[in-house]
């Protein structure tokens, strides 16, 4: 039980809740309170309709139908998703409403069927929001009109502090068979077409009452976030390099807090299936100006044998020392193990001072 809404309330809850809404000229003078002698509230719910109908504006806020003078709701809900504020006084929507259900709605609970036998005027106490819809079981609700719905709920009930069980429809209330609101919907959130129902309804007003009012549905599937191995080696010592021999680099040092990474295979330092991307760098002693080492990656098998050469990279000997780095981009198979190995093309022994290799590496 609460007031009603005042023109404040109704502008800061919608505006809160993200409900796109314009407001219809004398909306805040509008209703039935003074024609009926009975005043709007208090408040105990919102009851969800369809036009059956195209355009329905001016019928719903000025023009009525024969029996039923405006306003016909609270509220209209076009096909964009804008919200038209058309009165904030008593409406002529809700019409007679099965007693059980009231109290049902009253006290949040799950409505039951309709006893018809007991009824109580339901626009003393009930928001009204009409829904542009012709209701013919072909006119689909478009997205941004669902979504609109639920927000207007939801703000509703964020405002009096209710729970999405004071949000009912029509056809849960009505004594005289309305079958509104129903037909399709073209999607929520991330779902896509489906059959307008209360029950889900319900479930869409609770699941954003359970967030802040800013919230959003999310529209899209998340792509799961996959973190690659992080793989960071070098040598504790540096090591001597005979000419004309390939060799590969045993890395013995490990910087890696992820101990059970791709690392520990040395002198693998990935293991397949994996994709990787990263660099070696490398100083070498005693190269002579000019000297070649060459440079590649070798895939093993797992019994160590060699199963395939990579291209060479070459890194030239310079005055005080030579240093090269070495780009590290591949994709490795089930069952390989990726080695770099090295071949001093010199007529000298060199030494291989350092080698620093930092990747980073999907498992596959
Ligand atoms: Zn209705």
């Amino acid at each position: 039980m609460a007031d009603p809404a005042t023109p404040g309330q109704w502008r800061a809850a919608l505006k809160a809740e993200g409900v796109p809404f314009t407001e219809l000229a004398g909306w805040t003078e509008r209703g039935r309170d003074t024609a009926t002698g009975k005043a709007f509230g208090p408040v105990h719910g919102i009851l969800n309709h369809h036009t059956a109908g195209v355009d329905s504006l001016r019928v719903i806020a000025t023009a009525g139908v024969p029996g039923l003078p405006p306003p016909l709701a609270h509220a209209l809900l076009r096909k964009d998703g804008v919200v038209v504020l058309v009165a904030d006084g008593r409406a002529n929507h809700a019409g007679p409403v099965a007693e059980n259900v009231f109290l049902a709605i009253v006290a949040e609970k799950p409505l039951p069927k309709q006893d018809k036998t007991r009824t109580v005027d339901g626009n003393d106490s009930l928001y009204g929001l009409e829904v542009e819809n012709r209701g013919d079981g072909e006119d689909v609700y478009t997205r941004a009109q669902y979504d609109s719905m639920v927000r207007f709920n939801a703000a509703l009930c964020r405002l009096h502090g209710w729970s999405e069980g004071s949000a009912a429809g029509h056809l849960e209330t009505s004594v005289e068979g309305k079958p509104d609101p129903a037909g399709p919907v073209a999607g929520y959130g991330r779902r896509g077409r489906f059959l307008f129902t209360m029950a889900q309804f319900r479930r869409d007003v609770a699941e954003r009452l359970s967030h802040q009012a800013n919230w959003s549905p999310p529209t899209t599937q998340e792509t799961p976030t996959v973190t690659p191995d992080y793989v960071n080696l070098g040598l504790a010592h540096g090591f001597q390099l005979a000419p004309d021999l390939w060799d590969a680099i045993e890395f013995t040092t490990e910087w890696n807090d992820e101990p059970d990474g791709h690392a520990l295979n040395s002198p693998s330092f990935v293991k397949g299936a994996a994709r990787f991307t990263g660099s070696l760098s490398l100083r070498f002693e005693g190269l002579a100006v000019g000297e070649v080492v060459q440079v590649r990656m070798s895939e093993y098998d797992d019994a160590g044998n060699l199963k395939l050469d990579h291209p060479i990279h070459e890194i030239i000997g310079t005055p005080g020392g030579t240093y090269g780095v070495v780009p590290l981009t591949k994709r490795l198979a089930a069952g390989r193990n990726m080695r770099v190995r090295l071949m001093n093309l010199g007529a000298e022994e060199i030494e291989v001072a350092s080698a620093v290799l930092t990747a980073l590496a999907w498992a596959e």
